[in-house]
């Protein structure tokens, strides 16, 4: 991506940021392939305490030396002082659902909106997010917008997805996106057709409770989940779980799942805690998709928050002030959420002190979700060091990505988030982002309204 249009434009925001007075220096016509950022503060999502006065040399798209003190920058790479900055590897949302997939129609029905999600991906950067896992969606859009983030054709996250969710006919999430399976002999072409498509992690779906308020929903038998859980391993797919009771959270566990799409929804008992721990089973902690459903009813103004303009749609904007604002209300949702929350917290609370590998996610397709989700976490009782790592490297070990992602270390790829400020002093640090990378490249910020524009 050196000698197309791409990187020549990374150049031109480059020099635009160095007229902005930031303190960096740029050296050839066209774009470098080693960047070298020196004297920063190394946060490197692993957990591990902050290293000041660090160097970190990326050559291509992956890192390839860290130093406690300077490296010598190789001819022609591209260079960045990092003096009263803080490197981090770029944020991982676990759990988000792309909006654009299933715009519903006025008068009935969908269609899909290719270029808003393109819009909302561009804002996910805008965030400082550089990978997220799309948790169930239109499957032929998912699938098909991943294709063209992997060959580049905008910007975006890396996006990791699994497309259908697979349900019990009848079950929650029947309507939505769901690929129903009554047993696993009877729908083998079905299952095989949708792991044909290679979803990144196969999201299943065993809430018993139903839709809020709605009848109790069917699901598997044992047999049938573990047998679609087995069924997609041996296709080389881990799979992951939403489950809403502490009992179909154990049955998910005796069924071999991989991860937990959220969190238990009420108080669990610290024996579930410590089996989820030894298991080593991570859990998405997805508290902001019912703080901002409960939030939007007393609260609305954290919409206006430069987070939430930098990273979601103008109109989309406009709709969670008014109709979707509205529709929270009038269901019930928000005051049911209002309620639950300070249970989630607790839930979440004891799965860290039990030692369970959370990653941050927020069950929402925006940025700024992203900073409330670790924002709760935070007000939820978790130490800033260690949300580090659960903003981070735990969101690739949950996607099985934890080879090539999720933490600064040698050998792994270059998607950094570089803040003005110390995250592990103060959560509200991720929003003071100075620069993004991806694959080692510079990600141009852009606000959403000049993209709408067009
Ligand atoms: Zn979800």
């Amino acid at each position: 991506m050196t000698s197309d249009g791409k990187g020549v434009r990374a150049m031109r925001w480059w020099q635009g940021l160095m007229m902005a007075g930031a303190a960096m220096v740029a050296t050839g016509e066209v774009a470098a392939k080693d960047l070298l950022i020196s004297n920063v503060t190394l946060i490197d999502g692993t957990g591990a305490a902050p290293l000041p006065g660090a160097s970190v040399l990326v050559s291509g798209d992956r890192i390839a030396l860290i130093a406690p003190g300077t490296i010598q920058a190789p001819a022609g790479a591209m260079k960045i002082d990092g003096t009263g900055k803080y490197l981090l590897p770029g944020l991982i949302d676990s759990h988000i659902h792309l909006v654009g997939g299933r715009m519903p129609k006025e008068g009935g029905g969908t269609y899909v909106d290719k270029p808003l999600a393109i819009r909302t991906l561009q804002g996910f950067l805008n965030a400082g997010v550089t990978s997220v896992y799309d948790s169930g969606n239109n499957a032929d859009f998912i699938f098909e917008m991943r294709a063209d983030e992997r060959a580049g054709k905008f910007p975006s996250p890396r996006i990791f997805a699994a497309g259908a969710v697979i349900t019990a006919p009848g079950g929650y999430g029947d309507s939505v996106f769901g690929l129903t399976v009554s047993d696993v002999k009877t729908d083998r072409a079905k299952l095989q057709a949708q792991f044909d498509r290679k979803p990144d992690l196969q999201k299943i779906l065993f809430d018993e409770l139903g839709n809020y308020g709605t009848a109790t929903a069917p699901v598997f038998s044992e047999e049938t989940f573990a047998g679609i859980i087995k069924m997609a391993n041996s296709n080389g797919i881990p799979t992951t779980v939403h489950a809403a009771s502490e009992s179909e959270s154990a049955e998910s566990i005796d069924a071999g799942i991989d991860g937990f799409a959220h969190p238990v929804r009420s108080v669990i008992t610290d024996g579930f805690a410590k089996r989820v721990a030894a298991k080593r089973i991570p859990v998405s902690t997805t508290m902001a998709v019912f703080y901002h459903i409960a939030t939007i009813a007393d609260h609305p103004e954290f919409l206006e928050t430069p987070l939430f303009k930098a990273s979601v749609d103008p109109a989309e904007l406009q709709k969670q002030r008014t109709t979707e604002r509205q529709r929270y209300i009038n269901s019930g949702m928000a005051a049911q959420f209002k309620i639950q929350n300070p249970y989630s917290a607790k839930t979440i609370k004891k799965l860290f002190d039990n030692g369970v590998i959370l990653t941050a996610g927020t069950d929402r397709t925006w940025g700024a979700s992203l900073h409330m989700e670790l924002d709760l976490l935070a007000k939820a009782g978790i130490p800033l060091l260690p949300l580090t790592r659960i903003a981070t490297l735990n969101g690739a070990i949950y996607l099985h990505k934890e080879k090539d992602l999720g933490s600064i270390e040698r050998g792994k790829l270059a998607d950094l988030l570089l803040l003005n400020a110390d995250p592990t002093k103060d959560v509200a640090a991720y929003g003071a982002i100075a620069a993004v990378f991806k694959n080692g490249e510079p990600i141009e910020i852009k606000p959403l309204d000049t993209m709408t524009a067009k």
